[in-house]
């Protein structure tokens, strides 16, 4: 996979040498490029931003340095064989970025990343190259950073990890919380290792039984008193007929109960 990212402050960047990624990049699994947004401006204070148009706080990053920069790492990877390039766009106003998108992005073949510092990039800029390119806005939460680099080292980091031979155990990933494809949308309960005792507390004895099926049971049941307690609102979106026997009883037990149409609701203290 080839990624580019075009920042002005391609040094914030640097994580990306480090650790999974590092080591992705040094077996040739990824082919990062990070971009420096002011080599293509033309003044000599390589201004990149300017007030908005209406008034108002703050400064819009321009679009000529964007327009030139993107038409030449577009034209770039596509001289090296790169194809099918992805524009990602980091933005607290894009859709939720969730494990669902980064299976999506870790199946392209070469992603563009534009992480933006003030207010944002002008529009026409995403506007321009969604005519040419499919365009993903993603926002990592409903917060906001100064700067979208470190929501870059977020979605790398995630689609890194999902890319055919960078996790040395590929079962790894299949257990996480959000995994898609499970059936219910359950986080992962809690994990130990050894030594079997630390500071006089122990490890639940079922994961000592050997026993498969109760362990499987055990991890569930984990899992869904965290999500209950967590995030009631990935159990509610759950399919009625993703949960089992034993998951109904517990959820009872936990004072959940079915609504009209099957779906699982918290106890009306817990509503959100
Ligand atoms: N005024 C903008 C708004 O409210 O939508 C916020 C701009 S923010 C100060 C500057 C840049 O940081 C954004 O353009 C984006 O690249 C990045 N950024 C900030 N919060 C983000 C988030 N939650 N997810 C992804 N990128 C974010």
């Amino acid at each position: 996979m080839r990624l580019d990212v075009v920042t002005i402050f391609p040094e914030y960047l640097d994580p990306l040498d480090v650790s999974l990624v590092g080591k992705a990049r040094a077996r040739g699994l990824l082919d990062v490029r990070v971009h420096d947004l002011r080599d293509w401006t033309r003044d000599k204070h390589h201004t990149v931003d300017d007030t908005p148009y209406g008034g108002g706080p703050g400064m819009v990053m321009k679009t000529d340095p964007w327009g030139d920069a993107l038409d030449d790492v577009i034209a770039d990877g596509y001289e090296h064989g790169a194809t099918r390039p992805v524009l990602v766009v980091p933005t607290p106003s894009g859709e939720p970025f969730t494990q669902d998108r980064a299976v999506e992005l870790s199946r392209q073949p070469w992603l563009i990343f534009t992480p933006a510092r003030y207010e944002g990039i002008d529009r026409r800029v995403t506007d321009e190259y969604a005519t040419r390119l499919p365009v993903r806005e993603l926002s990592i939460g409903d917060y906001v950073l100064a700067g979208g680099e470190a929501a870059v080292l977020v979605i790398t980091e995630a689609v890194a990890r999902l890319l055919p031979g960078v996790l040395g155990n590929a079962e790894s990933h299949r257990d996480d919380s959000f995994a898609p494809g499970a059936m219910a949308h359950l986080l992962e309960g809690p994990v130990y290792t050894k030594p079997p005792t630390w500071r006089r507390r122990g490890i639940p004895d079922v994961l000592l039984s050997g026993h498969h099926g109760n362990i499987a049971r055990w991890r569930r049941d984990e899992a869904i008193r965290r999500t209950a307690a967590h995030r009631p609102d990935l159990l509610r979106r759950s399919a009625p007929d993703a949960f089992d026997k034993k998951d109904r009883a517990l959820l009872t037990a936990l004072g959940w109960y079915q609504d009209q149409d099957g779906h699982w609701q918290p106890p009306a203290q817990d509503a959100p």
